[in-house]
């Protein structure tokens, strides 16, 4: 079986690392996996890096397609990943999550009657101005195989109509954070060449465009991590785009009281959240990676796809709002017992397991 897996950006390196390593450790002779990076991040940190230390193969291709407006990229890609899939024809398209490099390799494949397969199936934030929520309705709706990580995604998808090819694996996210964790506990001298103290700091993210595109609400957040700062050190690992956009809305001066650092290496990431007292974010993934390492997070957006966090009581939403941002931190801690929504760490193997067994047309 062949599989063409189109890869972009950095949450989707994390995610195909698993999945790829299922594929080379134990379908080597019954898989050939090609992948495709779209280009769509490029950075060393925000790139390279991953494919180094978490041992994913060089891709096949790199488009090298980054930048431009959403439907410029989208469409630049659609036309490049079309000719691989031309060249490659494969029986299987695997794309993962909700960026534009996911939409354009569903799209690109469905088009041409091979079958999509879609890790991370039925997310929904049910607030369309989020392009994210836009690739993964689209990218659903054209998906033949349909890999959700939770009750709550399966739930989406069904009330959608889509009642086809849908398959609950758990989440590769959590498959990661259980194979690394060893790794990370003995990764180097991160919090010490930080000066930080162990439970004694918050980190933050902060990427999202609904955040960053806003100078308002890029300036509230901000805001709040120096009032935090104030008390508790603040770990910020700035996202390129996130750097652009501070200093293109004039907000440079929010950073003064924070400890800005430039995109960390995954595994120096992970240490960062398993010993920070708290974690602020926009992101998916760190939020759930917060409540995998037990610790307390702000979610700072109006709603979250990964609802069971909430749900437990280890995740707060804030919003983009100072004064909230600074009373969630104010406030206790209300965690419920922690569950285990997210699976046994087997995803990877689920999704393969499943793959090889449906017939391909
Ligand atoms: N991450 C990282 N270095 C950083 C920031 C995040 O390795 O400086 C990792 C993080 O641990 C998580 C993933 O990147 O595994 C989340 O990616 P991102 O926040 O870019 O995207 P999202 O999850 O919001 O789609």
């Amino acid at each position: 079986m062949k599989i063409v897996t189109v890869v972009g950006a950095r949450p989707q390196f994390i995610k195909a690392a698993a999945v790829s390593r299922v594929i080379r450790n134990h379908y080597a002779s019954a898989i050939e996996e090609v992948l495709v990076h779209t280009g769509q991040h490029f950075d060393h940190n925000m790139s390279r890096v991953f494919f180094d230390e978490l041992d994913i193969p060089p891709p096949a291709y790199n488009l090298g397609i980054a930048g431009g407006s959403h439907g410029l990229m989208t469409g630049r890609m659609l036309e490049a990943i079309e000719q691989v899939l031309e060249r490659e024809k494969p029986d299987w398209l695997l794309v993962y999550g909700d960026t534009n490099s996911t939409l354009a390799g569903a799209l690109a494949a469905a088009k041409m009657h091979i079958p999509v397969a879609h890790v991370e199936a039925g997310l929904r934030s049910f607030n369309m101005r989020m392009p994210e929520e836009v690739n993964r309705i689209l990218t659903d709706r054209v998906s033949a195989l349909l890999f959700c990580p939770t009750r709550a995604a399966v739930h989406n998808l069904v009330a959608e109509g889509i009642t086809y090819g849908i398959h609950k694996v758990g989440d590769v996210m959590y498959d990661v954070a259980l194979h690394f964790a060893d790794r990370a506990k003995r990764q180097g001298t991160m919090l010490e060449s930080l000066g930080l103290t162990p439970g004694a700091y918050a980190l933050a993210t902060c990427h999202r465009a609904e955040n960053t595109d806003d100078p308002a609400c890029l300036s509230e957040i901000l805001s709040a991590l120096s009032e935090i700062a104030a008390d508790l050190p603040v770990v910020l690992p700035l996202h390129p785009r996130t750097r652009r956009l501070i200093a293109d809305h004039g907000l440079s001066r929010h950073l003064e009281a924070l400890i800005v650092t430039e995109p960390l290496a995954f595994l120096d990431m992970v240490v960062l959240e398993k010993d920070a007292r708290l974690i602020l974010t926009d992101s998916g993934g760190v939020q759930k990676e917060a409540f995998f390492y037990g610790v307390p997070c702000l979610t700072m957006r109006n709603e979250t796809e990964w609802v069971e966090t909430v749900d437990s009581g280890w995740n707060t939403l804030v919003g983009a709002d100072q004064a909230r941002i600074v009373a969630a931190y104010r406030a206790p801690v209300t965690a419920k017992v922690r569950s285990a929504p997210y699976g046994d760490g087997r995803a990877s193997e689920a999704i393969i397991s499943v793959m090889l067994e449906h017939p391909v047309v």
